[in-house]
């Protein structure tokens, strides 16, 4: 049993939420669904006066909190939410695997280096199941724990870390200063600045998904798959490696997963394909596409229905699966850059050879930047690489700043 029990209810769209943010820090905790359940209901009403308030969460001091914001929750698991001080040498905007690689080249360098990530410290490494094709590891790791170890790394050599803070604007003050401000309002000034703020999953658009997100339809199946212990049917859409990766690992919870790829092919590598096609638990369904998303009738507000439509005749099908885990693809996370940054057409952010950004000072690294290959061991690397050349790029501010004070 999980140190945090959360009681809510699938249509809840506040429970969602919570569920998302503990799920974003990496905290365990266990989920009551209390439709139906007796049990969570007393403890709920036990706990508000006699009120139903959910989400309740309930934590390992016995303690509890109904309804919080992120904020209160961020508080209540001890987050720090501003930094000690207002003035670094370096800004990281994302603390996945880019941006604390980068973190503990620079410290080491005894660079001022503050992260800020919006989430939980990791990214995107950090809420995969298992890395199996990263050096070093020739059993696999678990992406938490990998995670976690490049925290305390980072945590070893002085960087300071925040979660669960979005970086809003980034703003070119001039004479080479940069400021940095976050939602809470706090302003970090600095003279370089890297974003490695990642990428995000892409959503089907299907009709209904929005109102089923977290009741049934999901993007992450390492915080979502266990809810699916016992089930019949899982769908995934898309058949990318992460498709393919991600629906072997939902095996373990459910009688079938069945693939669904508009292509005429799987997309994904030779040997998860094998995997996939091999596997006793998995089906693929070529050339189709989801339409729409419905819920079941009778208002449990739960995924019921999913509409495929095969591209080739137009013919639309249903299927009912228990679950459906989306991985079509990535958006990169530019949006908070606005005008100010030059993207390419697909608003990944465009560096030139040194990963500098056409802001002077402000670099971009890992799979936030167009062209990066968007895997671990490239994010780490390029991590590294964009390290060595901030270094470079504060060494040339220190002579220049030398000369004109001697000359
Ligand atoms: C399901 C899945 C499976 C994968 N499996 C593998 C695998 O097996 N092998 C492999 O090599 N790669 C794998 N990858 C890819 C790998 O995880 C990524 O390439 C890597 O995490 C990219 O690192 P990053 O630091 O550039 O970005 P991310 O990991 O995306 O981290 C970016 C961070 O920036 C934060 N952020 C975003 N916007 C803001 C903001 N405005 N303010 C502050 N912070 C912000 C985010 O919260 C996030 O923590 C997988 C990815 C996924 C999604």
């Amino acid at each position: 049993m999980a140190e945090i029990q959360v009681y809510g209810a699938s249509w809840c769209p506040d429970c969602r939420r919570a569920k998302k943010f503990l799920s974003d820090q990496r905290v365990a905790f266990d989920w009551h669904d209390i439709d139906g359940d007796e049990a969570g209901i007393r403890e709920v009403e036990a706990r508000n006066g006699g009120r139903r308030i959910i989400p309740t969460i309930v934590f390992g001091d016995d303690s509890h909190l109904a309804e919080p914001s992120n904020e209160e929750l961020a508080d209540k698991l001890g987050l720090a939410r501003s930094a000690m001080q207002h003035v670094y040498d370096l800004v990281i905007v994302g603390g996945g695997p880019t941006g604390l690689t980068t973190a503990i080249y620079a410290a080491r360098e005894n660079l001022e280096t503050l992260v800020i990530d919006s989430k939980g410290l990791g990214g995107q490494a950090g809420v995969t199941e298992r890395l199996d094709n990263y050096p070093g590891f020739p059993e696999g790791i678990g992406g938490a724990e990998l995670a976690d170890r490049f925290v305390k790394q980072a945590e070893r050599y002085g960087v300071e870390l925040l979660q669960a803070v979005s970086v809003t604007t980034i703003t070119d003050e001039g004479h080479r200063e940069l400021d940095v401000e976050t939602a809470t309002g706090d302003h970090y000034h600095a003279r370089a600045v890297l974003i490695a703020t990642g990428s995000s999953y892409r959503r089907t658009d299907a009709e209904g998904e929005d109102e089923l997100i977290g009741a049934g339809v999901h993007f992450c199946a390492t915080c979502d798959g266990p809810f699916y212990k016992g089930s019949s049917e899982l769908l995934v859409i898309g058949g990318g490696n992460s498709g393919l990766e991600e629906g072997l690992f939902l095996t373990q919870f459910t009688d079938m997963v069945v693939v669904v790829e508009r292509g005429d092919r799987l997309r994904g590598s030779k040997l998860l394909q094998d995997k996939v096609l091999h596997h006793p638990k998995m089906n693929v369904l070529l050339e189709h596409a989801v339409t729409a998303f419905r819920p079941k009738d009778g208002g449990s507000g739960k995924l019921g229905t999913v509409e495929l439509e095969d591209l080739r005749t137009g013919a639309r099908s249903e299927r009912h699966p228990d679950g459906v885990f989306v991985f079509i693809g990535l958006d990169p996370n530019t949006g908070f850059l606005g005008e100010r940054i030059a993207l390419d057409d697909r608003r990944f952010i465009v560096t030139d050879a040194t990963f500098m950004t056409s802001v002077p000072g402000v670099f971009a690294a890992g799979d936030v930047r167009g062209g990066s290959t968007k895997q671990l061991a490239s994010a780490v690397g390029e991590g590294a690489a964009v390290a060595i050349q901030i270094r470079g790029y504060l060494d040339r501010l220190d002579r220049e700043r030398d000369e004109g004070m001697s000359a």
